[in-house]
């Protein structure tokens, strides 16, 4: 098992999170593509998080938040304010443009995850389309709640609907408890610690570090740090290794740099359908790099 270090990363106006997917020795864990963790973080004062309308291609985007509320908004029309323990999906297909932000009346923190799928090339230019999941199954069992925010859990499945053999899953572990999570040889799978130290495996970890843990195994071991004495909370990704190179830059997942370069130069044209309703002006597109976009 690697254990891998975020990097400091910021969104929208500024906000700064832990960016744990893409990294140079790990692309993707299953078709997972991209993961952040931000906060806890005070967003009582001011604006709070404000992402404005941006475009995405070729990807679904899962919102989980641990606290606080986020307002999502997308091209399809869809305004939906987004709970702790709820999945916000958002399929982007072969093009879509959302908004996230703090709305009015929120909650004084804001403690979350924001990940991305790869959508297989048979998929990726499918329609696009917009799930909100508040009620997901749960398991309780050897002093953890798992909840099953994608995939399949002890026979417990969730509603999400997703193109590739992939888990996503909540899980929080009691005080002085030891669970063994049961897991499939054929998946690899990431683990993050939401709150504090915690163990994977024996290994210790804390937030801002990724658990990698390649495939081939049945079970892996996960605890609270600190002795046990303080409860822990995990989220776990995983997935059936992902066999497409994909080439990724800003907010578009595709297959080639011709690719990108069009759905960029479609956004700076406003050839996105737009959204509507967030006070304030798209992102504008970044200029392209200077460096070839190659496959990965
Ligand atoms: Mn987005």
């Amino acid at each position: 098992m690697d254990v891998i270090e975020a990097r400091k990363a910021a969104i929208g106006d500024g906000t700064e999170v832990r960016r744990l997917l893409p990294q140079r020795a790990l692309r993707t864990i299953g078709a997972w593509c991209f993961l952040d963790h931000y906060g806890p973080d005070d967003v009582s004062r001011g604006a709070g998080m404000q992402v404005p309308p941006h475009p995405h291609t070729g990807l679904q985007t899962v919102s989980w938040l641990f606290e606080g509320h986020v307002l999502h908004r997308d091209s399809l029309g869809s305004q939906q304010l987004i709970r702790p323990c709820e999945l916000n999906l958002m399929t982007s297909g072969r093009g879509i443009a959302h908004s996230e932000e703090s709305p009015r009346g929120r909650p004084p923190v804001l403690h979350g995850l924001q990940l991305w799928i790869a959508l297989p090339d048979s998929d990726r230019f499918t329609d696009p389309s917009f799930a909100h999941h508040a009620e997901l199954p749960a398991v309780r069992h050897q002093g953890a709640t798992v909840t099953v925010v994608i995939g399949e859990y002890q026979g417990e499945q969730s509603p999400a609907r997703t193109y590739s053999p992939l888990i996503g899953l909540e899980v929080a572990v009691d005080a002085g408890a030891t669970f063994i999570l049961p897991v499939r040889p054929d998946y690899e799978y990431g683990i993050v610690s939401v709150d504090g130290p915690a163990t994977v495996a024996g290994t210790p970890i804390e937030p801002g570090m990724l658990a990698h843990v390649p495939g081939g195994l049945s079970v892996v071991l996960l605890e609270p740090g600190a002795g046990g004495r303080q409860p822990a909370r995990f989220f776990v990704i995983g997935g059936e290794p992902f066999r497409e190179q994909l080439v990724m830059w800003w907010n578009l997942v595709a297959r080639t740099a011709e690719e990108i370069t069009q759905a960029r130069d479609d956004w700076a044209a406003g050839r996105f359908t737009p959204v509507r309703g967030y006070a304030g002006d798209p992102l504008p597109a970044p200029a392209l790099p200077a460096g070839r976009l190659r496959p990965r």
